[in-house]
């Protein structure tokens, strides 16, 4: 066998196996979880091993050592707002824009299926900000990207560190007006689950769930807070006491690709990481900020000439990898698969109120809950007084 099926579980689900096929053989449908694997028709492969040049599990992808390290805002607080972190996205893809770029990145449909896709319009940049923490589907989009370089149009790709590796395998060279931005990852859990879920939320709140905020700012500024809304009803609370959401943080529902990832370390693919610094408060007490702090890695020469191309729009101080690495665990390991990941999706299928809050059960802590019911400004004053 010299084909794509040896990768089995270990695919990250890229597609780039699919989109790199000459005989077009390949294809993505999902497991019993929801997770979309490849299936080869072998009656048409000709074993010529293009898939697995083109799969970043199986290859080995360029990546910088050594990065810069920063804490960083954007000026504009309206767009941090709107932002999961400090808002350096969307100031890095304002920027490919005015090149006369186009900039790609995951948003969601009309039905809330996290998809990756393509924006000219710095009007349409909203569609990108905002993790979704579900696994996007990146169909079509690398061929996409290579025919956009080709044509001279400068392109900025923001995706997981498995699909940024997955875009450099793909295109097997640099390009000179290509911009890869990798974020920090810790998994993903399956399109289907996160459908269940919004069935099963919509449920609770009487009413199909039209809109999904995985870090709203709303409620308590730069924290793990979601927003469901309805045409009628909205609801806002902390991830840890949410079904989908607590199990998604606590490492349980991720594709199983995701607790071996080769990418979850400081070596990164893109030419900017970004993230959040959780722990700014301890390491940079000054900086934080209620809106968001981003954590950005400069990996490549590109990534530092960009970086100074957004000095204008950005505050920022140097830090470490040092820093960075004692919240952000996956900057130097993936995920640890709990025992519990196995039988977690079993029942998915059946009655939905049963499946999340049995399964997917979780124990609300009162002493976080309290420390949840005191006001957001109250922590910020005692955080000052103490810096
Ligand atoms: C599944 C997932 C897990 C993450 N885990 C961590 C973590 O452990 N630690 C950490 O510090 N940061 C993590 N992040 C990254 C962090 O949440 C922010 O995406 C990052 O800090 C960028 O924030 P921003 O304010 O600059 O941009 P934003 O405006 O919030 O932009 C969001 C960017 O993320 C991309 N994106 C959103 N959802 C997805 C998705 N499902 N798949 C691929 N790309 C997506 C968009 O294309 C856009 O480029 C994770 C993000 C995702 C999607």
């Amino acid at each position: 066998m010299n084909n794509i099926s040896i990768i089995g579980k270990s695919c990250c689900g890229c597609t780039g196996c699919e989109q790199a096929c000459p005989k077009g053989c390949i294809s993505f449908s999902p497991d019993s979880e929801g997770f979309f694997y490849p299936a080869v028709d072998e009656s048409r492969c000709i074993n010529c091993g293009v898939c697995l040049k083109k799969c970043p599990v199986h290859t080995d992808v360029p990546s910088g050592t050594n990065p810069q390290v920063f804490a960083a805002k954007i000026k504009d607080t309206q767009t941090a707002f709107k932002s999961t972190s400090g808002g350096v996205f969307t100031e890095l893809a304002k920027y490919a824009l005015k090149k006369g770029g186009i900039v790609y990145g995951c948003a969601f449909d009309e039905n809330l299926v996290a998809k990756h896709i393509a924006v000219e319009k710095e009007s349409e940049l909203f569609k990108l900000q905002s993790s979704k923490y579900v696994q996007s589907d990146l169909s079509g989009i690398y061929s996409d990207v290579k025919a956009k370089l080709n044509e001279g149009r400068t392109v900025l790709f923001s995706g997981t560190g498995c699909q940024a590796a997955g875009l450099r395998a793909f295109l097997g060279k640099d390009y000179d007006n290509l911009i890869v931005t990798d974020i920090v990852c810790h998994g993903v859990p399956s399109p289907l689950l996160f459908k269940k879920y919004l069935e099963y939320k919509g449920g609770t709140l009487g009413g199909k769930i039209t809109a999904y905020n995985f870090r709203s700012k709303e409620k308590r500024g730069w924290d793990l807070y979601y927003k469901a809304e309805t045409e009628n009803k909205s609801k806002s609370d902390y991830g840890f006491f949410d079904p989908y959401y607590s199990a998604f943080l606590k490492c349980q529902t991720y594709r199983e690709s995701c607790y071996e990832c080769k990418f979850a370390n400081s070596r990164r693919t893109g030419d900017l990481t970004l993230a959040d610094f959780w722990g700014i408060q301890k390491f940079h007490p000054r900086f934080y900020d209620k809106n968001g702090v981003s954590l950005i890695l400069v990996n490549t020469e590109k990534g530092k000439m960009l970086w100074e191309e957004l000095v204008p729009k950005i505050e920022s101080i140097p830090s470490s990898l040092d820093k960075a690495v004692v919240m952000n665990k996956n900057l130097s390991a993936p995920s640890a698969r709990p025992e519990c990941r196995s039988g977690i999706y079993d029942g998915i299928d059946g009655d939905l109120n049963t499946y999340f809050t049995t399964k997917l059960a979780f124990k609300v802590d009162p002493k976080v809950k309290l420390k949840k019911m005191l006001p957001p400004g109250l922590k910020d004053a005692v955080r000052k007084i103490k810096s």
